[in-house]
């Protein structure tokens, strides 16, 4: 059994974000969406009711199980059984960040990484142009799954 941790703040999950889980779901057999808490990154929701959210967009999906987390990913890896660590890769700017995680968590950890290239046409959405967005009243659900 293949299962892969796709860990982030998902404040708000977004359809950039459904397309890494989708494609995934291609390579593993489950693939745990884990929402953390990032200390660099302002919160807008509960992660309990971001939790909620994300389950509802893969209700009909088995192989998907959503959970929150508040300690370091390598051991929620260890808790869910899994070996692998998904992530989306949208730009020169998230891939040195994941460059250096992954050497962090090959150190600490016994994970691979394994990286999605962004769908060109969901590559310019992030989670925080949409806070931007919704905190100026605009509609955003043609972001969200
Ligand atoms: P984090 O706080 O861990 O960066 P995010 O919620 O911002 O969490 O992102 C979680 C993961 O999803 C990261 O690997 C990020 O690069 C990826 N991601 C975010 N937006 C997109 C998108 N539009 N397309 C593909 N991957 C994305």
């Amino acid at each position: 059994m293949r299962t892969a941790i796709f860990p982030g703040s998902f404040d708000p999950f977004t359809i950039g974000h459904a397309d890494i889980v989708r494609r995934g779901m291609q390579l593993f057999d489950c693939v745990v969406v884990a929402v953390g808490y990032n200390a660099q990154k302002a919160v807008r929701t509960d992660i309990e009711d971001r939790v909620a959210a994300i389950q509802r967009v893969f209700a009909s999906e088995p192989r998907v199980k959503v959970v929150a987390y508040h300690d370091l990913t390598v051991d929620l890896a260890q808790r869910e059984g899994a070996s692998f660590l998904l992530r989306g890769v949208r730009s020169v700017k998230d891939f040195e960040y994941e460059r250096d995680m992954a050497a962090v968590n090959a150190e600490i950890g016994k994970l691979e990484m394994v990286f999605l290239i962004a769908d060109p046409r969901y590559a310019h959405i992030s989670s925080s142009v949409v806070r931007e967005l919704a905190s100026y009243g605009r509609d955003i659900t043609n972001y969200l799954p």
